[in-house]
């Protein structure tokens, strides 16, 4: 028996390039659930992976992709049984395990959330990793005081996946948000997903730096990090709380500690991959709550199969990628 995957090896002389091959089912790894995959998503994760950037893959020929959803087709655990629908993040699949670019994976059963009643294996990677993410920051952030009454909360990267979901939830729950990009083309995007106003990044980090600015954020939920964070954080109210997901702008966190200790601001770190199963669990139900596929998925999804992911990969590096990609596997 053999299926299709997009396989990434590295050349000699470190080269780093994916293609489309059909691959034996004895090369799938060890596991208690083999899933066929009828969808995977394109995360700036998958980026680094597909390219080699960041030395997240360490083994290679490579099946990358860090989330999927499918249905169960062999199951020696007891939480799942033939014809489930399931979705996977984390565990770092897709960097150190077999991932989602392919037909087929075989994975713990720890590692699959049953889908929410409702949803379809599309719907589970429109929200992706992704989507995830930016829901289990909204948690944190309301379970340590974040209310909608509280004043704006500001999301950076907001074109992006993580950003854009989170200003669509926010919005959704009644928070007034200002969406922070680089790309002033996607204003109006953000407007439509329930921004309050966009703020464009350019002209945000051209503001005179103070060791403390205007406060003007009860949230945040920050995408970026680097020189974004380190601003943002100086413009934070009192008592306010920021979450920090991403590092599409660096892994640097220039700043100083007048915002704590003055303001009282807190920083919270977002770790999407070894959440436990019951949170995980409980963040995906809230999303069938919130999330609204109509409003989002009107001009914030695109679809492209295996053989494009190479040329995404490239995209989603350099910032081009809008809202949610995903990879229609079968
Ligand atoms: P996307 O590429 O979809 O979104 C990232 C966005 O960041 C871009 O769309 C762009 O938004 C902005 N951006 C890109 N490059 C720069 C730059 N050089 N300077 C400032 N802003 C930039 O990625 P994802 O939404 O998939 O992921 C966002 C971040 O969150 C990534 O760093 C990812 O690794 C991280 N992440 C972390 C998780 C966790 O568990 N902690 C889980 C998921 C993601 P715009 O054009 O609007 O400015």
């Amino acid at each position: 028996m053999t299926f299709r995957a997009l396989v990434t090896n590295k050349d000699a002389e470190g080269k780093v390039s994916s293609g489309v091959e059909q691959v034996e089912e004895a090369r799938l790894p060890e596991g208690d659930v083999t899933v066929d995959i009828d969808w995977a998503g394109l995360n700036y994760k998958d980026g680094l992976c597909l390219t080699g950037a960041g030395g997240l893959v360490r083994t290679y020929p490579h099946v990358a992709g860090i989330d999927f959803a499918g249905t169960v087709s062999d199951s020696q655990s007891d939480r799942y049984g033939l014809g489930d629908t399931v979705v996977l993040t984390g565990w770092r699949v897709g960097e150190t395990q077999w991932g989602g670019y392919a037909e087929k994976a075989r994975v713990r059963a720890d590692w699959l959330v049953p889908l929410p009643r409702g949803f379809s294996t599309r719907d589970a990677m429109v929200i992706g990793t992704a989507g995830l993410t930016a829901m289990l920051a909204i948690n944190r952030l309301e379970a340590v005081g974040l209310k909608p009454d509280g004043g704006e909360v500001l999301v950076t990267g907001a074109a992006g996946g993580v950003g854009s979901v989170a200003v669509t939830l926010l919005a959704k729950l009644g928070y007034q948000v200002a969406a922070l990009s680089g790309r002033a083309e996607h204003a109006a995007s953000l407007l439509a997903l329930g921004a309050s106003s966009a703020v464009d990044r350019d002209s945000f980090l051209a503001e005179p730096d103070k060791p403390l600015e205007t406060a003007r954020w009860a949230g945040v939920i920050d995408n970026v990090g680097g020189k974004v964070l380190g601003k943002v954080l100086k413009q934070v109210k009192y008592d306010g709380l920021v979450a920090s997901i991403g590092n599409a702008g660096g892994i640097g966190l220039e700043t100083n500690v007048l915002p704590f200790i003055l303001r009282g601001v807190t920083l919270i770190g977002i770790d999407s991959v070894m959440q436990k199963f019951e949170t995980r669990v409980t963040a995906w139900q809230r999303l069938g709550e919130l999330f609204d596929f109509e409003a989002y998925g009107a001009g914030n999804v695109t679809e492209i199969g295996l053989e494009q992911l190479p040329e995404a990969a490239q995209a989603i590096l350099a910032g081009q990628v809008k809202g949610r990609t995903l990879v229609k596997v079968r």
